[in-house]
């Protein structure tokens, strides 16, 4: 592509990802509402933006990486939205983590104005984002997911074509439940091995090792200081917030039931994590729901 991409939220996820898009020659136009952030992204060249509006509005490409369902809704369909700022053939790429409805409706709006959307929300982490090494898991027509995958191999390792709109937002959700059962089945584990006497680092590469071995053992080790570059080795910052992860188990929770799944292991973490949040964390890096499990624990 020869156009402009316009990248609306720098976050912890969102900078590497644009980084690494400008490293790769591409030409960004960004916005966020944290100055900081914009300027971060200019001093590696990126052009800033006054509003996401005038960021999209000669972009080719228009990629979104926001908290949460309100804020993408509110990006491309409130007052000044993006469906009504970008030009015709621009293709809208949301990465946040949202609603599948929300990802839809939002879909189904461009569409009308003969807009391509995709929702692509990603796996992998803040390091993952650094590396770009993400897996995209990728909702909407296949045409538009086959535009965008040059970015997708920039930004990440690999991405997925989980079906039409919203069914990226399905698989990240589900996936995150998990993510959030085994984070928090980790700690429990560690906890309890530390308690017998034995030491975390060691314990934590027998786990991964046999047939307990997960993701947070071998990329996200919640325990400090077993994993130089993991969260938990740096004050559990930054990383993916507790709260971030309390609205992705709610949005399992809530698919659950209205399709009446059964989720008990989902439901038990979102429980955790809401009170790890309540008790001040939600700011703090997920895997910090080790120290709620050790807080509770007696010495
Ligand atoms: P973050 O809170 O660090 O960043 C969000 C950014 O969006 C902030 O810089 C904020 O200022 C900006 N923002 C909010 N509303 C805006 C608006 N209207 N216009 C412009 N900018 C706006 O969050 P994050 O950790 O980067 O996560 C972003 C999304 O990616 C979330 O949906 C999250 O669930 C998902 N995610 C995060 C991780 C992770 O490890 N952090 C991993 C996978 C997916």
């Amino acid at each position: 592509m020869s156009g402009t991409i316009a990248f609306i939220g720098l976050g912890n996820m969102g900078a590497p990802m644009a980084a690494n898009l400008i490293e790769a020659g591409y030409t960004l136009t960004v916005f966020d509402l944290v100055e900081q952030a914009m300027a971060d992204a200019a001093a590696l060249g990126a052009k800033q933006a006054g509003s996401a509006a005038a960021a999209a509005k000669d972009a080719e490409i228009v990629i979104s990486m926001l908290p949460a369902g309100r804020h993408v809704a509110d990006l491309y369909m409130g007052e000044g939205g993006l469906l009504d700022a970008v030009g015709k053939g621009t293709l809208l790429v949301d990465c946040s983590t949202i609603d599948a409805e929300t990802s839809r409706q939002v879909a189904e709006a461009a569409t009308e104005r003969g807009l391509s959307m995709i929702d692509a929300p990603v796996s992998g982490g803040v390091n993952g984002a650094k590396a770009g090494g993400l897996t995209f898991m990728v909702g909407g027509e296949a045409e538009a997911v086959e535009r965008a995958s040059p970015l997708f191999d920039v930004m990440g390792k690999t991405y997925f074509h989980a079906g039409p709109a919203g069914a990226g937002q399905v698989a990240k959700m589900c996936n995150n439940m998990l993510l959030g059962i085994l984070m928090t089945g980790t700690s429990e584990a560690i906890n309890l091995a530390v308690a017998n006497g034995l030491d975390p680092a060691v314990v934590s590469e027998i786990m991964k090792n046999a047939s307990g071995g997960n993701w947070a053992l071998n990329v996200y080790n919640p325990y400090p200081g077993v994993m130089d570059n993991a969260p938990a080795s740096n004050g559990y910052k930054p990383g993916f917030g507790v709260d971030l992860m309390l609205k992705d188990l709610g949005l399992a929770m809530d698919s659950s039931l209205k399709n009446g799944v059964a989720t008990p292991l989902g439901s038990m973490a979102r429980n955790l994590y809401s009170v790890h949040s309540q008790s001040g964390h939600g700011g703090d890096d997920f895997s910090s729901i080790f120290n709620l499990l050790k807080g509770q624990s007696l010495d």
